[in-house]
């Protein structure tokens, strides 16, 4: 999975921060988690693809995560995008793309499929699930999880034909982790097949208090993507504004037993992240910021 931060500013956007837009590529297609204002040229920059296999998930209906829709749609429809598109959200999330999608005047050439979402399981494809949980932001707020299907652990074509396993429909067979019979031997897979790699699983958790609902659906993620809009001595704002400081930010990533941390939708504020990676840090050592299109590969 490769992951790329489009926008990490919050509420405003600064010279360096466009707003929240975060990008996923799986074998399962791409995945856009928020799409702030701006975030089509973002988009472009990072050659992400308009005409890919495609989910967008909302986190909530504030002004700074959605008001990219409408631009995206038009350069998707603008570059002649064929595939359908998926848009979840809260409730609200529907209306908006309707509204949009009868008032601006184009017409997208693809199939637009909108669903406003509650917490549960939102997607379930043969790669990935996509699960939601409510978020603490004092208007209804999603954090999502992406959890990669388990993939089928590493074959050994030496060891089948170690063991007269003749190559062919066999083979597949047990690739999928099935016991095959020879003759009159039966050859479990595990004799030639790995044990499955488990599937990655991202957080995205922006616009948020520190939740218990969020802690859990975070539980074991590879990354995860914390709001980390204060520092410290602004705790009274970021409770007061339901956003979470970079300390709870990275508490959080502690006690979900997450393996990284992401900060990202910075306030306008900071001009750069120093101080508010050092203390993220201070509680959670693998913890790095989003900067606009930078990449991570995740192994
Ligand atoms: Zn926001
Ligand atoms: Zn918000």
């Amino acid at each position: 999975m490769k992951v790329t931060f489009l926008g990490s500013g919050g509420s405003v956007p600064t010279k360096k921060r466009n707003l929240p837009s975060l990008a996923v590529r799986t074998d399962g297609g791409l995945v856009m988690f928020d799409c702030g204002e701006g975030t089509q040229k973002q988009f472009l920059i990072a050659k992400l693809g308009f005409n890919r296999e495609m989910r967008i998930l909302v986190s909530h209906m504030h002004a700074d995560h959605i008001l990219g829709i409408p631009g995206i749609l038009h350069s998707m429809s603008f570059m002649g995008r064929s595939r359908d598109l998926e848009i979840y959200g809260p409730p609200g999330i529907c209306d908006f793309v309707k509204c949009t999608t009868e008032t601006v005047k184009f017409r997208p050439m693809f199939p637009i499929r909108a669903v406003d979402v509650h917490a549960g399981t939102i997607v379930k494809t043969d790669s990935f699930a996509i699960k939601a949980a409510w978020a603490d932001h004092g208007v209804p707020c999603l954090a999502y999880s992406l959890i990669e299907n388990d993939k089928p652990g590493r074959f050994h074509p030496g060891k089948a034909r170690e063991l007269r396993i003749p190559k062919g429909p066999l083979w597949k067979t047990l690739q999928m982790g099935k016991t095959v019979k020879v003759g009159s031997r039966r050859i479990e897979a595990a004799k030639v097949v790995d044990p499955p790699r488990k599937g990655l699983k991202i957080t995205y958790a922006v616009d948020t208090r520190p939740c218990e609902r969020v802690t859990g659906l975070a539980s074991g993620s590879d990354l995860l993507v914390h709001d980390g809009m204060f520092l410290s001595d602004a705790a009274e704002r970021a409770r007061e504004y339901g956003h979470s400081t970079v300390v709870e930010a990275a508490t959080i990533a502690r006690k979900s037993h997450s393996k990284n941390l992401a900060l990202t939708h910075f306030s306008a504020i900071y001009e750069d992240t120093k101080q508010l990676l050092a203390e993220a840090k201070a509680v959670f050592p693998r913890t790095i910021v989003a900067e606009d299109l930078r990449s991570l590969e995740l192994p």
